[in-house]
């Protein structure tokens, strides 16, 4: 029997090139090694209480490029979080394992309360406690993560060993598969691809929106005049034609150096290829977008799915703290 993968994400709406070449290409080709559990975790977006209104949109958004990207919903379990309740009542029985003492010590939750001073609440203390019940709810024995999440995957697996200690084997040890994802900066080269930040590129946009878009990045700063020499190593441009044009790297590294290329040409030379790498996903996204109730039946579906695995863990959980 394959191994299960349980990963979660934000509902943060249409995905960005960012997004596509981090998480979306590493959630696609774990389906041909892994049973895969993949949950748009629409509780915890709540911590920080912004912009709820668009949550419904976003999620339907974000599903509608996950599948266009390739995630199939016959051979994953795609779902939303709040849609199989049970992993509310886990997390509340998992905080009753966990010492206090773990959560305060936690690096992201003190980034938070510096974030958003004004509304420290308690979700976000116990977040961490809410990503174990993710993972365990669904009994999942691999999570794909980047080397900053590590110390979450640590608090989950010590919770679990709480757990475990305390009532008997219960849940696996979730194993971190280290995965290394690109750090795709945005449009202004300084930060990490953000739709908050403004510097995203969206996948789903039309060719022309793409190269507008594009035309907007920062390159190499000492380039002011077309005839200036360029250094490709410090340009951001250059860093996204190594994902879309790779054959030709070295080669347009030598002509921004010799400035026998211009920066617009760069540019253009880069949409291009991102639109047509993408086209198949464009094509693919427009389809299943005019098919009607196709995301909520997705969705539905693959809720009903996970809720199978989460009631009978959840069973076994309340047999075991005498609950039932
Ligand atoms: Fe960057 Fe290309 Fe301009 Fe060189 S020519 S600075 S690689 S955009």
């Amino acid at each position: 029997m394959k191994s299960r993968v349980f990963s979660g994400a934000r509902p943060t709406g249409r995905q960005h090139l960012g997004n596509y070449l981090g998480a979306i290409q590493n959630y696609v080709s774990l389906q041909g090694e892994y049973t895969c559990v993949y949950c748009i975790v629409d509780v915890h977006a709540l911590t920080s209480l912004e912009d709820t209104g668009s949550l419904q949109k976003n999620i339907h958004e974000m599903m509608l490029d996950w599948l266009a990207a390739g995630l199939d919903p016959q051979k994953s379990i795609l779902f939303v979080q709040s849609h199989v309740p049970e992993v509310m009542q886990l997390h509340t029985l998992l905080s009753m394992v966990t010492p206090l003492s773990w959560l305060l010590r936690v690096p992201t939750f003190k980034e938070k309360v510096k974030l958003q001073p004004h509304n420290v609440n308690y979700g976000l203390v116990g977040y961490p406690v809410l990503m174990t019940a993710d993972i365990v709810l669904y009994k999942a024995e691999v999570v794909p993560v980047g080397e900053d999440q590590l110390p979450h995957l640590e608090l989950a697996r010590e919770i679990v060993r709480r757990f475990n200690n305390l009532f008997g084997n219960t849940f696996p040890e979730p194993e971190a598969k280290l995965t290394s994802f690109p750090l795709i900066l945005g449009l202004d080269g300084k930060e990490k691809m953000s739709k908050q930040l403004g510097n995203d590129i969206e996948i789903a946009l039309s060719d022309e929106a793409t190269i507008e878009r594009v035309m907007t990045a920062l390159t190499d700063p000492a380039r002011r005049y077309r005839s200036d020499p360029g250094h490709p190593e410090i340009c951001n441009i250059y860093r996204l034609q190594r994902y879309f044009n790779p054959f030709q790297l070295d080669d347009i590294a030598e002509q921004c150096r010799s400035a026998k290329i211009g920066c617009v040409d760069c540019k253009m030379l880069l949409a291009r290829e991102i639109n047509s790498t993408l086209k198949p996903f464009r094509e693919q996204r427009a389809t299943l977008a005019a098919k009607p109730r196709y995301i909520t039946n997705v969705l539905a579906d693959g809720a009903q799915r996970a809720q199978v695995i989460a009631r009978e863990t959840l069973k076994e959980v309340k047999l075991k703290m005498g609950l039932i």
